[in-house]
Order: C-alpha cells, then structure tokens, then sequence
C-alpha cells in the first residue's frame, strides 16, 4: 500500500474459494496478495473475503488473530468485498449464527444464513445489479439480507422464484457484499465495479 500509484488488493486466504477471487482479480487488471496473517493485512490497500463458511473462517480468524486488525482497518476506511460467506463475515448481525459466532462487521446489516432452503440449496439466476446490469447470479447455500440499516444501498434483489424480492448485494461506502458467487464465473465485471470503488477511495 502507499504512494506508488498502484493499489494491491488483499485476498483473506483461511478458507473457501480465495484463489478464484486471486484469478478474477487478476483478469481485471488488479495486484492481489494473499492474506493470512495480521502482517499481510499491513501489505494491502484493500481486502476480499471470499465464498467457503463463514463458522470455520471465524474458527481459524480467530487463530490467526485477525480480528483486531482487519476490524480496525474496516474501521479505517479499508474498501472491503464479501461473497457469500464473506458477506457474513462482514455483516454486524447474523441470524442463524453457530453458538459464539463472530464476524468482522462493518456493515450494518442482518443476514440469515443458508437463507433459501434445502430445497434452493444451489441455483443460478439472473440479478439485475445497480450500476453494472444484468449478471447470473451463482448461489450456493447463500445468505440474504433480512435488515439493513439506514444509508446501506441495496445493489441487487432475487427477482423471480419463492425467494423474490430477498435482498443479495449492498453496500455501505467502502464495503460491498454478495450473497452470490461473481468469483465462481467468467464475467468480471463484480470485481471491476470493487476495483474502481478501490480506486476511488485512493482519488479521495
Ligand atoms: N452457508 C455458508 C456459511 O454460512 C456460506 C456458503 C458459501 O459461501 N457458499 O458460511
């Protein structure tokens, strides 16, 4: 991170599916690092909390002792993007949390995890996203948003099925979540829209 004009974006790499984050960065144009411990948070300007579950990423968090450090940098202002269960782990409040479990927070929003049922386990359907357009969303035992605060802008709904209407992307200033995968596809264009929020951030 600093001057050199060219920002790194962080990739939190305990769990779940990092390295397609690491590949969708990189076909954006974007330096990504993987970060694992509090020291590689020191090393990036930004950071991705990727697709996996949320109960063993808050497990082996709190090993590596990252939960000071990546709240204090959300904290901060660091632009931060959450997929799926990184969208939990960005989340202030979880409905259906596993007992004792935390999250980063930063956003102010309830999210009910595996919110669509055994039934919708895995699903794909097309989300029409502020800013960017129509995109296919990839679910995978997904969370929603249930409750959002005031000033958190909602980017994308389900819009067809038992499910529409349900809330699955936001944001709140520099933090961005998804209840749907943009990693696990060819279209880039989640990641451009978190790269451009990145570089904003550093024109400010
Ligand atoms: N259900 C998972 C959780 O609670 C999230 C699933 C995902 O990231 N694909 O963390």
């Amino acid at each position: 991170m600093g001057d050199s004009g060219t920002k790194t974006i962080g990739v939190l790499a305990l769990q779940g599916d990092f390295r397609e984050h690491v590949a969708s960065l990189t076909a954006v144009g974007a330096n990504t690092a993987p970060v694992r411990r509090p020291a590689d948070l020191d090393a990036v300007d930004a950071l991705v909390v990727p697709g996996g579950e949320s109960t063993a990423m808050w497990k082996l968090a709190t090993t590596a002792e990252m939960f000071v450090p990546v709240r204090k940098r959300i904290a901060d202002g660091m632009p931060a993007f959450g997929t799926c269960a990184g969208m939990i782990m960005l989340a202030d409040r979880i409905t259906d949390a596993a007992a004792g479990q935390e999250t980063f927070g930063g956003l102010p929003i309830t999210v009910r995890r595996n919110a669509f049922g055994r039934q919708t386990e895995s699903f794909e359907e097309p989300i029409g996203f502020d800013g960017i357009g129509e995109l296919t969303g990839v679910f995978i035992r997904a969370p929603w948003v249930e409750e959002l605060d005031e000033g958190v802008e909602v980017l994308a709904r389900v819009t067809s099925g038992p499910a529409i209407g349900r809330i699955v992307a936001v944001r709140q200033g520099n933090l961005l979540a998804t209840s749907f995968h943009p990693e696990l596809t060819a279209d880039h264009r989640v990641h451009e829209y978190f790269v451009a929020m990145v570089n904003d951030r550093d024109a400010a």
